[in-house]
């Protein structure tokens, strides 16, 4: 902990926090030596675990050639190189903007959104629809697009009153006797009633994250609800955007999450494991005809920030994904994935309060229910004291509270680094069962 007065304005000033140190592979050791297996990648930001040596001479290599350079003056190879490399994976042309974290990700697709309509001259179309219990970013727009009322409440008066529809959230939402496509065809016509009420000619852009992140704990669509969600939004002439800010660039096991939806977006924002921490780092992909709808009609995008293709962030994020591709670390992240969930499946079937461990790849969530039987949520609250239980255990998880509807429920997210092998993840189980041994649920 800090000994001196501290002049940081903190997350949370009455929380002490341990001072970290140093990072090595999955592991992470604060100044009084003690090690935390990093089960959580931070946020699901760490995919390479920390330390990767590929990667910082990636960085030094960069940083002596060249640190920054405006681009509005240069352009440099790093981001010349990963935007071909990140288009290939998309898999249709595409163009790709740089920025240097989610937030200003998502915010440069609504303003991008809102460019190419005008240019289309559908001066109308400028809403953004999302979904209840979602999370796109804390700037104004990318926040007035989130669902999220414990991060949105305060904030109210000064956000866009933009439309929202429900999730896709099978353990809440599904009908006994629904089907999942039967569920996910009724999500998604939710989607369409909405564009519809409040005139598709107003409405911009769908915009919703392929696997729910942060406020749901890893929750991804039912079979059918995205390609459905897709035909609604090529019915209505809405583009429809991926936020693929979590669970994208290879943490569900395939580069991009949608890919196992067999849906490919109009715009794609991706950032945590595309650096993986080594950088701050954010791409918004946007298929070609957005961009040149926007070029042939205005010459540019009308947007743009100081660091937006940083070298050091390029150079960064390029040896990432050169190090996931090496490695075969999707392939690592499919197999891991498969073991933690059957692992977790194994440890907690018969735990009173855990209801549904869900996920994809090594993007998994636990969520915490007070009575198994009838889904009786857990206090919000209790996310964030198994946090802090686990990390007296040497075990990082990242906690989310509201889960069941923005008020109660609570969930813990897994996201351990892409380079896991089965003793981290039985190690991982193991001081979880622990944690959860010494929490008490209803308190
Ligand atoms: N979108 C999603 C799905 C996220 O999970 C987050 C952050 O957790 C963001 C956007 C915002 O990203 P950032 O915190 O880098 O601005």
């Amino acid at each position: 902990m800090m000994a001196i007065m501290s002049r940081v304005f903190y997350r949370n000033p009455s929380h002490a926090y341990p001072v970290g140190l140093r990072g090595e592979g999955v592991y992470l050791y604060d100044t009084d030596g003690k090690q935390y297996l990093d089960g959580s990648g931070g946020a699901a930001v760490s995919c390479l675990g920390h330390g990767h040596p590929v990667v910082i001479d990636a960085i030094k290599r960069q940083l002596d050639s060249l640190a920054y350079a405006h681009t509005a003056f240069f352009t440099n190879e790093p981001q010349e190189t990963l935007a071909v490399r990140l288009v290939e994976r998309f898999g249709e042309d595409a163009r790709v903007y740089f920025l240097s974290g989610g937030s200003e990700a998502n915010e440069a697709a609504i303003k991008l959104a809102r460019q190419y309509w005008l240019a289309r001259g559908c001066s109308n179309k400028r809403l953004i629809v999302s979904r209840h219990q979602s999370y796109h970013g804390n700037t104004i727009g990318a926040l007035s697009a989130s669902g999220n009322p414990g991060r949105t409440k305060i904030f109210g008066p000064i956000l866009h009153d933009w439309p929202k529809v429900a999730p896709c959230y099978a353990y809440r939402h599904k009908k006994e006797s629904e089907s999942d496509e039967d569920y996910g065809l009724r999500a998604a016509q939710a989607l369409e009633d909405r564009i519809l009420d409040v005139g598709a000619d107003n409405v911009s852009a769908f915009i919703a994250e392929t696997v729910v992140g942060a406020t749901l704990g890893a929750v991804p669509a039912v079979t059918g609800y995205l390609r459905a969600v897709r035909d609604v939004c090529q019915r209505h002439n809405v583009l429809l955007i991926l936020d693929e800010v979590m669970s994208g660039s290879g943490r569900t096991g395939t580069y991009f999450a949608f890919e196992q939806d067999g849906v490919t977006p109009d715009i794609v924002t991706i950032a945590k494991s595309l650096g993986g921490g080594y950088q701050p780092i954010a791409a918004t992909i946007a298929q070609r005809f957005i961009h040149d709808a926007i070029v042939d009609e205005f010459g540019y995008f009308a947007h743009g920030h100081t660091y937006i293709g940083h070298p050091l962030a390029c150079a960064a994020a390029l040896a990432v994904s050169k190090v996931i591709d090496a490695e075969d670390l999707l392939g690592n992240v499919r197999r891991m994935g498969g073991r933690l969930r059957d692992a977790l499946h194994d440890a907690f079937a018969d735990h009173p309060n855990i209801g549904d461990i869900r996920g994809r790849g090594l993007f998994v969530g636990v969520e915490l229910v007070i009575d198994k039987a009838s889904k009786a949520p857990a206090a919000a609250s209790l996310a964030a004291r198994i946090k802090d239980e686990a990390m007296e255990r040497g075990l990082l998880v990242y906690p989310g509270g509201g889960t069941a509807d923005g008020r109660v429920g609570a969930h813990i997210l897994l996201a351990p680094p892409f380079i896991v092998d089965s003793r981290h993840i039985d190690e991982l189980v193991a001081k979880l069962k622990l944690t959860l041994d010494n929490v008490d649920p209803g308190s």
